[in-house]
């Protein structure tokens, strides 16, 4: 007798502009060939007058979730049915997850770096300097707040974008945060126990570009970490581990948040090291 086969897999994808940039479909679906799962990441590119009609799309075919990247990460919102905690505070949703009929908006771009960071140091009750105000910083500094970090410190070219990630965090969160405008090489003060650049400084391929940072202030045991990606080692975690601190790259957060995406949409957990190999063969080789 004929086996009955299923045909139907199941759909997850991407709306972003630029989607021919983001390598996040290759490295999820690296994971769902390893795990034999039957699903699909669609990376679509989506304009932001078409965003609604993505979703109800996304709706109507059944689809189990999707991430958002730019620059729809706010507008998405109002087509969503409820947000998680941090992407409310946030404001910023960069994974819906389907649960029945309703799909939850949810941030996996700071609980990415904090699944890497936790690797190497717990922050609750930790002193944080944090480079940059954009939506990677807004992402990881919500997270390390919700987790416990004791003080932020933001450090931002631009004063009205750090100040209101300072507002945000002081408001919604019992971190303490307070901002210092970034003028000429800054110096980590004596206690701090993590810092981060969320800039993009660093990013490939402008490989030598360096924060303007006094790295003699960097101490031997600080956990200094990065969001760039690509490079694997930018020069600001080269210099920290010549220098004796514990680093933490971006290569991490971003297949931590594609592991994070993948538990909530399917309640698998995959294995981060296949998709780690699948980015070091795009990007590296
Ligand atoms: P945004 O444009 O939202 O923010 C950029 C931030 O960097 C701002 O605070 C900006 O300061 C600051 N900045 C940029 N250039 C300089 C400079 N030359 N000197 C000082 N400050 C500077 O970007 P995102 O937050 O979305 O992304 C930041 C980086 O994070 C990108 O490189 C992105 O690739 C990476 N990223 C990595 C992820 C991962 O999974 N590893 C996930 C998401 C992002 P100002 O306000 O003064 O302009």
């Amino acid at each position: 007798m004929a086996k009955s086969q299923n045909f139907l897999s199941t759909l997850v994808g991407s709306f972003s502009q630029g989607a021919a940039d983001n390598p996040t479909v290759a490295m999820e679906e690296a994971a769902f060939r390893h795990h034999g799962m039957d699903v699909r990441y669609i990376n679509c590119e989506v304009a932001p007058a078409d965003l609604g009609d993505a979703v109800r799309g996304a709706r109507a075919m059944g689809w189990v979730g999707f991430n958002c990247s730019m620059p729809h990460k706010v507008a998405v919102i109002e087509h969503l049915d409820g947000l998680g905690e941090s992407a409310r505070i946030m404001g910023a949703v960069n994974c819906a997850v389907r649960q029945g009929d309703k799909f939850i908006g949810e941030n996996t771009d700071g609980k990415g770096f904090l699944k890497s960071l936790m690797d190497v140091v717990d922050p609750a009750g930790k002193r944080v300097v944090m480079f940059g105000a954009g939506g990677a910083a807004r992402a990881i500094a919500v997270e390390l707040a919700l987790a416990g970090a004791s003080a932020i410190t933001i450090v931002n070219r631009g004063r009205d974008r750090g100040q209101s990630l300072v507002d945000l965090l002081n408001r919604e969160t019992k971190a303490k945060a307070e901002l210092t405008v970034w003028e000429g090489d800054y110096k980590v003060p004596e206690g701090t126990d993590i810092v981060v650049n969320a800039t993009s400084i660093g990013l490939f391929p402008d490989l030598d570009a360096r924060l303007a940072l006094d790295v003699a202030t960097l101490r031997p045991g600080m956990v200094v970490a990065d969001v760039i990606a690509n490079p694997p080692k930018p020069r600001l975690i080269r210099d920290a581990e010549a220098l004796g601190c514990k680093a933490v790259s971006g290569r991490g957060m971003l297949v931590n948040q594609g592991v994070i995406g993948i538990k909530y949409w399917t309640g698998v957990d995959v294995d981060p090291g296949v998709m780690q190999d699948e980015l070091a063969r795009i990007f590296d080789a």
